[in-house]
């Protein structure tokens, strides 16, 4: 394979747009992709010609909007390029109009309550910060979605507008210290975790299909704790799906770079190397749309969801971001960072925001699927706090503290083995339990899952911070004497927002004591950390920020209650279904089975001891009993729902999901009695060890 050759075939990248498109066009596009100009609409009859000429040497027969309206997906409707062109013949074209806007019924998109089903016009409008590219015959266009009132209704929009704030607020920032920019990229790489099993197995499995998790089901005997399989070597068909999914993603323009087994079994990864964020957003998206459809070719589904399985680890998206300038990544401190004034008063800026800010990023990431994730012990507890690490944290220290800092002597290690390399040591060790943690030139947000959307973390994240830089920039531009106002004003945030800062065990149940201690929030479900989003300054700073509006901050707030509710719903009653239509008619039978075994064992030897085997029969129909009786709780507790979004939320947490690990309970004792051949669907075992 040619990497370099296929690399971005696929897409109407740079190098197709400078060959196809007249020179003052093409300079023209790569302003406002460059610098953020707005777009020059005269040019759009040449560039949708250039594209759709382009695409049609690809194959493709239609071109579509592609936006991303406020579920974790993306959405698309394809219009052919077909039109009459007299007499009986057909020619294909693409308008400079329908490159730029599109009309789609917007009416069955979550909205929030911001419009009424009759208000269905919506508009699609082209994002040229992104590329098109050509995928099963057709020509994908990325495009925002906003509806006939102007509001946003999708997570581009947000994302962009929220790249532009923190664009404004870091140049304004870097004038303080006589930096110009042209513009200030966020970055973004982000790690996608993901489980794969067999289809054939995953198909048995109701669950897993209309929920992506499995609402039953005992651990395997064998899970993750031998530590064989994180690093593993890759089983064939695995190495077969990721050969062929690296190929498919270059071929995207999407760079693909790492790939290894997971801690839990059936458990992998993929990194991208990192890219400009609106980019990084869409190729995530189609990444993990490729991913499910490479996997089909293999025989096999790819699960995206944040937990499909009780007992082991679950799956999340780290979300690796920093700044960064042509020359500068702003997030870079240094050899000497505690020389480096620029960089700690960026770094004060984030921490501040991180502290200020913590319900917003808290709620960035709640859903159902990442409800049982966090602070599972295996992905970063509900408590925002950021690790710096040990150089970084002893220089914030020694400010706050108003002590010297003494720089460590850069190490040089080596492993004691002749042959092998003298390597230099990082002044900071790694810490896996943080959920916002420092890595060298970049923080690593931990706390997004596997399903979503990596724009959600980065909208808020670009906001709160754009928002530090903002204050800070007013501040300090008022100085009379610069240089002792920015030492103050550094020392003063990270005085003020050093309860933030954990460079500990963040699993340990102490930390959680420590955390309320120190007044940090820790709130444990979805409908606790949403309810956050409606407080009048969670609300502002996106106003401020020109991200959201108020009705639209409000309107995503309940749309993502909404979701919460719909989805555990759904997987109520998908429980209900399974356990009445399945695991019941199964435990029943097979007791029968033991009742007439019984019998007629006692027919024949009356005096022989039959204790064990009562036992079982008695267990199975009490479990199969009790089961049925908490499915019959949790069914009047779903018929019962209020119909605010907040309070459906909360008793939807605290009512229905305690109805739905009952109903669980007694369904998992039944599977440890039950003899495996009357067992209704694919165990643990037969899930997580099918790909051989
Ligand atoms: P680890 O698992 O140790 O965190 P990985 O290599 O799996 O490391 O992932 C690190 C991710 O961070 C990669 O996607 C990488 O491209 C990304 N990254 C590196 N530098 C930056 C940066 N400046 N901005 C955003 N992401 C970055
Ligand atoms: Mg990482």
């Amino acid at each position: 394979m040619n990497v370099p050759e296929i690399f971005g075939e696929n897409v109407f990248n740079d190098v197709v747009m400078r060959s196809t498109l007249p020179l003052d066009v093409y300079r023209s596009l790569r302003n406002t992709i460059d610098a953020g100009e707005t777009i020059d609409m005269t040019i759009a009859d040449t560039v949708a010609k250039a594209m759709k000429d382009w695409a049609l040497s690809k194959g493709a027969t239609h071109y579509t909007h592609w936006f991303q309206p406020l579920t974790n997906l993306t959405a698309e409707k394809h219009d052919g390029f077909i039109e009459p062109a007299g007499g009986d013949s057909v020619i294909m074209r693409l308008t400079g109009k329908s490159l730029i806007v599109g009309e789609p019924d917007a009416s069955s998109f979550p909205s929030g309550g911001s419009r009424a089903t009759c208000a269905a016009r919506g508009y699609t409008a082209w994002d040229p910060t992104s590329p098109a590219f050509v995928k099963d015959g057709t020509l994908y266009i990325p495009t925002i979605f906003v509806s006939y009132t102007g509001e946003t209704l999708d997570k581009k929009s947000p994302l962009l507008k929220s790249m532009t704030a923190i664009d404004r607020a870091a140049k304004r920032l870097l004038k303080l210290f006589g930096i110009e920019a042209l513009k200030v990229n966020t970055t973004v790489g982000p790690e996608q975790e993901y489980f794969l099993v067999d289809e054939e197995v995953y198909k048995k499995r109701e669950d897993l299909v209309l929920t992506g998790r499995t609402l039953f089901g005992n651990p395997a005997p064998k899970g993750q704790e031998l530590d064989d399989h994180y690093f593993g070597a890759l089983k064939q068909r695995v190495s077969d799906f990721m050969k062929d999914l690296d190929e498919t993603l270059w071929k995207y323009g999407i760079l693909s770079k790492s790939k290894h087994n997971e801690a839990a079994p059936a458990q992998h990864e993929l990194a991208p190397i990192f890219t400009n964020m609106n980019l990084a957003v869409d190729s995530n998206q189609l990444t993990m749309d490729l991913m499910k459809k490479v996997a089909q070719k293999h025989k096999l589904a790819c699960l995206l969801h944040e937990k499909p399985f009780v007992g082991i680890n679950g799956s999340g998206k780290h979300n690796n971001w920093s700044l960064s300038t042509t020359k500068l990544n702003l997030l870079d401190p240094g050899d000497h960072p505690e020389q480096n004034a620029m960089f700690m008063l960026i770094l004060a800026c984030v921490i501040k925001s991180v502290d200020k800010y913590q319900a917003l990023l808290r709620a960035c990431v709640a859903s159902a699927s990442n409800d049982h994730r966090l602070g599972g012990g295996e992905a970063p507890p509900a408590i925002l706090s950021v690790y710096l690490g040990d150089e970084l944290g002893e220089i914030v220290d020694s400010i706050v503290l108003g002590k010297n800092y003494v720089p460590h002597k850069s190490a040089r290690g080596s492993i004691g083995v002749p042959e092998s390399p003298i390597f230099p040591i990082d002044s900071t060790d790694r810490n896996r339990t943080s959920p916002f943690a420092f890595t060298g030139n970049k923080f690593e947000f931990r706390m997004l899952g596997s399903s979503a959307s990596v724009a959600d973390p980065n909208i808020v994240l670009n906001t709160i911070v754009a928002e530090a830089f903002q204050e800070a920039a007013e501040k300090l531009e008022k100085a009379e004497d610069f240089e002792p106002a920015l030492k103050a004003y550094t020392e003063k945030l990270l005085k003020k927002h050093h309860r933030i800062i954990f460079n500990y065990n963040g699993y340990g149940p102490e930390w959680e004591a420590e955390a309320a201690r120190r007044g940090l929030l820790n709130l444990k479900t979805t409908a606790d950390a949403v309810a956050e989003l409606f407080k009048k300054e969670n609300v502002d700073v996106f106003v401020r920020q020109g991200v959201y509006t108020k009705n639209e901050a409000i309107a995503r707030a309940k749309i993502q209650l909404e979701n919460y509710v719909k989805n555990i719903r759904v997987e109520a009653l998908t429980a209900i279904d399974m356990a009445t239509k399945q695991i019941y008619p199964a435990v029943s039978s097979y007791s029968a089975k033991l009742c007439e075994n019984l019998t007629a064992k006692k027919a024949l030897f009356s005096s022989l001891p039959y204790l064990e085997e009562e036992t079982l029969i008695k267990s199975l129909v009490c479990a199969n009993e009790n089961m049925m009786t908490a499915v019959k709780k949790l069914e009047a507790d779903l018929a019962d729902m209020p119909k605010d979004e907040l309070e459906a939320a909360k008793r939807t947490a605290y009512v229905v999901v305690p109805d739905m690990e009952k109903v669980r309970k007694y369904a998992d004792e039944s599977e440890k009695l039950c003899a495996k051949e009357y067992w209704p669907f694919p165990t643990y075992y037969d899930l997580l060890f099918s790909v051989k």
